[in-house]
């Protein structure tokens, strides 16, 4: 055990379970998106939302098994605090690929209030991908604010389901720390602080 897994008062899921979660959402991202069982074969540009969705972008696509663009684009709402501040800023200048005509997978550590993802769909939505899909690590239901609209075939995974507290590891950080832990957990009260 190491300095940073004694700031963590107990995990919410494990390395196992994410790892095994995290093959089981890229096997059904595959079977959705190979060509030959869609009717419009585009090649999928996945976006990771940064940074929080790193590590599970990393694990995610090299279980799914079509052929796909990876790209980053950055939203922050939180600063260095646990609570939101609403409206997130994007950086859209982060995005370098064309996604005129793609179908695309916005990949979320996340989904809170679903402020984020209501200020980025429409804004990928805008450059003119064809379809609008999200895949997020975990979805925090009894915190969400705005609802968000998936565009064309797009469809909505999910990990797990997060009970409402803050959480760390696994790309998820507190003032930018603990985001390399495997897993994911809840901080000691006193860290809080
Ligand atoms: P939203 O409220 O817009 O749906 O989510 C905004 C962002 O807040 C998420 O993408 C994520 O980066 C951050 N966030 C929400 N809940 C948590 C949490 O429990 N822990 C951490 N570290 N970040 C969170
Ligand atoms: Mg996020
Ligand atoms: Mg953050």
């Amino acid at each position: 055990m190491g300095a940073l897994d004694d700031d963590i008062e107990r995990v919410l899921f494990s390395e196992e379970e994410i790892s095994r979660r995290v093959a089981q959402l890229a096997s059904q991202i595959t079977l959705d998106f190979d060509k030959n069982n869609t009717e419009s074969p585009q090649p999928v540009v996945v976006v990771g939302v940064a940074t929080g969705a790193f590590m599970f972008l990393a694990d995610l696509v090299r279980n799914i098994k079509i052929p796909l663009a990876v790209d980053f684009i950055r939203a922050q709402s939180y600063g260095s605090g646990t609570v939101s501040s609403g409206a997130p800023t994007i950086s859209s200048d982060f995005l370098k690929l064309d996604i005129l005509g793609k179908h695309v997978l916005l990949v979320e550590d996340i989904v809170d209030t679903g402020n984020t993802l209501s200020s980025l769909i429409p804004h990928l939505k805008s450059k003119g991908a064809s379809s609008i899909s999200v895949c997020t690590l975990l979805d925090k239901p009894a915190r969400r604010k705005v609802n968000f609209e998936l565009v064309g075939e797009g469809k909505y995974y999910c990990g797990f389901e997060c009970p409402d507290h803050f959480v760390v590891g696994y790309g998820f950080d507190m003032a930018e720390l603990y985001r390399n832990l495997p897993y994911v957990g809840v901080l000691k009260p006193e860290m809080y602080k």
